[in-house]
């Protein structure tokens, strides 16, 4: 047995998951897909269980002297440092800011800790902090505290950096899984795939007719205005490692309904199609950085549809979906000639290292 494995005996007893079918961790239980779901249910869930964690949301609600806070981390490894459209930088900004958005919080502080490879070139290190300095500006956060370690050369590949996020909580109703009801619409805040495929055509070499940009954006606009407009919002996430798929599969999973999507209604732009094709991706399990699917009452879908369109007047939001009765826990997807087939996750993310 492995040091791993005896550790996790104890967490194990109360999961029926196979973690011990992996005497070792794998890039794909890093992926979003499966595996990363079985770490978490298998290892850190048991492990650190609390009512804030239990809720599986992007980031912890948390109640401090009556008032509610939204609390976020994630850590950024992309590979490569910098793509048309972002860096590591802007991505590690956003990135904290979009979760906690997610949880209807306007996002007010950020922490930055940084582990740099001995060698890494400081005009490298200087490009990726001003671009943080550029996206906390325009995302309206301060980066308050920091830390710095440096490891030794071939052993940080480069640069990892992991930001933290405390933000206020500014929806009247908690925004979250287990809020998400039966008939609830899904709206999705823009075309979906283009982070993913713009990282590929760095790392492979592709040339493309026009070149694919990253969606890395901090999202807290289009939520504060979703909410000032007194939309009814059950949930909100944003989509990252695993796409759309992923982020839709975590929400039916943790409300233990059904979700229905019509293909023809998610968009893709036509650059991001035809790359994936080549490839042999499909872009609904494509990684995007600055997309958000939003669950609304039926009532209220309208509005907000209206609204997103206002304040994302380039990315075509649209609505996808919605929440039927069926089996809980699944996600659907409707194709033009009536067809339906599950949704279901991948084991891992098809492209290691995205985000
Ligand atoms: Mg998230």
């Amino acid at each position: 047995m492995t040091e791993l494995m005896d550790a996790s005996a104890d967490f194990t007893a109360s999961c029926p998951l196979p973690i011990g079918n992996y005497p070792h961790v794998l890039l794909a239980h890093g992926g979003g897909g499966r595996l990363m779901q079985q770490l978490i249910d298998g290892v850190f869930g048991p492990a650190f269980a609390n009512p804030a964690l239990d809720e599986r949301h992007d980031g912890a609600h948390l109640t401090l002297g009556g008032k509610g806070l939204a609390f976020t981390t994630d850590s950024y490894v992309v590979r490569p440092l910098f793509f048309p459209g972002g860096d590591i930088g802007a991505m590690a900004v956003n990135g904290t800011v979009n979760d906690l958005a997610m949880c209807g919080a306007r996002p007010r502080w950020l922490s930055a800790g940084f582990i740099l490879e001995e060698g890494l070139p400081m005009a490298t290190l200087q490009r990726v902090v001003a671009s943080m300095r550029t996206a906390a500006a325009a995302a309206g956060v301060e980066i308050v505290t920091g830390d710095t370690k440096v490891v030794d050369k071939g052993k940080g590949d480069g640069l990892f950096i992991t930001t933290a996020g405390l933000g206020v909580i500014e929806s009247p109703g908690r925004i979250g899984p287990g809020q998400v009801r039966l008939g609830d619409v899904v709206l999705l805040s823009g075309d979906v795939g283009r982070h993913g495929m713009a990282i590929m055509s760095v790392r492979e070499g592709l040339e493309f007719d026009s070149p694919i940009e990253s969606d890395c954006a901090p999202l807290v606009t289009p939520v504060m205005a979703l909410l000032d407009a007194g939309v009814k919002v059950s949930c909100l996430r944003d989509l990252t490692r695993g796409g759309l798929v992923a982020a839709l599969n975590e929400i039916a999973d943790a409300s233990g309904l059904q979700i229905d999507i019509v293909e023809s209604a998610v968009p893709v732009i036509e650059p991001v199609r035809g790359a994936c094709e080549i490839l042999g991706f499909d872009p609904l399990y494509v990684a995007n950085e600055g997309r958000f699917v939003a669950f609304v009452s039926p009532d209220t879908a309208e509005l907000a549809l209206t609204v997103l369109q206002r304040t994302l007047p380039d990315t075509r939001p649209a609505r996808i979906g919605e929440v039927v009765t069926g089996r809980p826990g699944l996600v659907t997807l409707r194709s033009a000639i009536g067809a339906t087939r599950i949704l279901d996750l991948l084991s891992g993310e098809q492209l290691p290292r995205i985000c």
